[in-house]
């Protein structure tokens, strides 16, 4: 072999590494729009691909560590594969939250795995990179199983951990972790090591335990980011640039989540992490069941909405938490349709924090095949609110409360909700006058624009249906629809 062919052979690993890093950079930039996020899955699939096989071509000849790749590869291929076609929609927070829980799990071992079997001793680099991995990822394990058992609601929030005592607790623990990171670098593979590992492992049950299931989804992207720092710090831990780059490509998108989630919700990250499940149900859907002492309240039949919708020209809906609830999603798009066929301009407006997960609004309406660009993020159909003719929220609640612009005592103030209460005829579907995930009273519902309809958003979405079918809608072709109404 002559030198030109040695140097090829050598980088090529790197060269297969930087290809993974470059796809897995363009799939996590496409996940952000809606209509390239299946692409960008693919994108990113095809860079762990590649990853693998980078690590294949490093191994020396003779070696029979392929086996072992080979079938964690196929392993894991497998368990993902029958999970993503079993896995509702509607558990896909559970879901993620359990990935994240493998991959903090992983790093955790490959830590352990050089801690504990490396012959030669780890250098410094790599002795703080192992007390990282380890405490990162037994925190990022421990947490994430806590938090998929609390939103599968095989796990009720213990009374004590609403007290101060919990922070003692989580104190004490912090603490162990402490003295087991001091001593690991000293001894690597003695009594620090379990110190660490067992103490960080209670620490994340003892930080997540005591949040309420409503603030979870950020706490999954909290922890989303923690399995990237971990999987960063475990690629120092074994020499892997694309670990190390991969690692920290999800640690930071995890985080700016986090924020995003966070400042559309008006909640500070340490209220959602320190401040316990105040406030918040995990069931959501009625924080408050009183009606709020509501004294100027217009309800309306679903007859009186159907005449609404057959004159109008811009109907925009606002799904929400209620629409998730009801399973309402294919009646909506039926409505939808029935109401395009007879010439009427259809959008849905989506709030960044609308539902109980990022992005759930999105996910519930693309199961029932809504067209990517009908759904308008809060920036743009905000200013498009006063042109609708007819707006439906369907099971929204705090996302569409004015309040939140003008009142500075209510709790959602500053929260950038959408712009509702600007449209000339505003109709809410939901079930009583009962509040939403806040437990405040709704000042948009008596707005004398405003008629509340009330019932379940599917019967009340089929009754629209029945309704307007009866009055011959959709059945005149388009053009002639449109110039009948103008
Ligand atoms: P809300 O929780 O504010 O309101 C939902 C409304 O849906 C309730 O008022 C309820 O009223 C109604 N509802 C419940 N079931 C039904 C049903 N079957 N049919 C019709 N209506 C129903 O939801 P929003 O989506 O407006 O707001 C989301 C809230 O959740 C925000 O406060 C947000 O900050 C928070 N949140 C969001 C997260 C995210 O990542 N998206 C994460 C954590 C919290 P009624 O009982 O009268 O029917």
């Amino acid at each position: 072999m002559d030198l030109s062919q040695m140097d090829l052979m050598e980088v090529f690993p790197y060269a297969i590494d930087l290809v993974a890093v470059l796809l897995l950079a363009l799939g996590i930039k496409g996940l952000s729009k809606v209509s390239s996020a299946r692409s960008a899955n693919g994108l990113a699939a095809l860079a762990l691909g590649l990853a693998v096989v980078g690590l294949l071509v490093q191994l020396q000849p003779g070696s029979t560590a392929w086996l072992w790749i080979a079938a964690g590869t196929a392993l894991g291929g497998l368990a993902g594969l029958i999970t993503a076609q079993r896995v509702p929609m509607t558990a896909m927070p559970e879901t993620v939250a359990l990935f994240n829980g493998c991959g903090g799990m992983a790093s955790l071992l490959v830590a352990l795995g050089v801690a504990l079997f490396q012959s030669s001793e780890p250098n410094l680099v790599s002795r703080i990179s192992i007390v990282i991995s380890v405490f990162v990822g037994a925190i990022t394990f421990s947490g994430s199983i806590v938090a998929m058992a609390k939103l599968q609601g095989w796990l009720d929030t213990p009374g004590w951990t609403q007290s101060s005592l919990r922070h003692a607790v989580n104190l004490a623990l912090a603490g162990l972790c402490l003295v087991g990171a001091i001593g690991l670098p000293i001894e690597p593979s003695g009594w620090a090591l379990w110190l660490l590992l067992a103490a960080s492992t209670l620490l994340g049950i003892g930080v997540t335990l005591p949040i309420g299931g409503a603030d979870m989804p950020v706490v999954i992207s909290l922890l989303n980011s923690y399995s990237g720092v971990a999987a960063a710090a475990a690629g120092f831990v074994v020499g892997s640039q694309l670990l190390i780059v991969a690692g920290a490509m999800v640690g930071a998108a995890g985080l700016i989540l986090t924020q995003v989630m966070c400042t559309a919700m008006n909640r500070s990250l340490v209220s959602v992490l320190f401040g316990g499940a105040l406030g918040a149900t995990s069931g959501g859907g009625s924080g408050a069941s009183s009606d709020a002492g509501y004294t100027r309240i217009t309800s309306c039949s679903a007859e009186e909405c159907a005449m609404a919708l057959e004159q109008a020209e811009r109907v925009v809906f606002v799904p929400g938490y209620g629409l998730a609830v009801a399973q309402a999603q294919h009646s909506l798009r039926e409505l939808s349709k029935l109401l395009e066929a007879h010439g009427v301009e259809v959008s849905y407006a989506i709030h960044p924090v609308a539902g109980r997960m990022p992005g759930h609004m999105n996910v519930l309406l693309a199961e029932a095949d809504v067209p990517y660009e009908q759904l308008l993020e809060m920036d743009i159909i905000n200013p498009e609110f006063p042109r609708a003719d007819v707006v439906i929220v369907l099971g929204a609640n705090d996302v569409v409360n004015p309040d939140a612009k003008t009142d500075p005592t209510s709790p959602l103030y500053g929260m950038p909700v959408l712009e509702v209460d600007q449209a000339r005829q505003v109709f809410v579907v939901k079930r009583s006058l009962g509040a939403g995930y806040a437990g405040i009273a709704n000042a948009l519902f008596e707005l004398p624009q405003t008629a509340m309809v009330f019932g379940d958003a599917k019967a009340v979405l089929n009754g629209l249906l029945t309704e307007l079918r009866g009055m011959g809608v959709g059945k005149t072709p388009v053009g002639s629809a449109a110039k009948a109404k103008t």
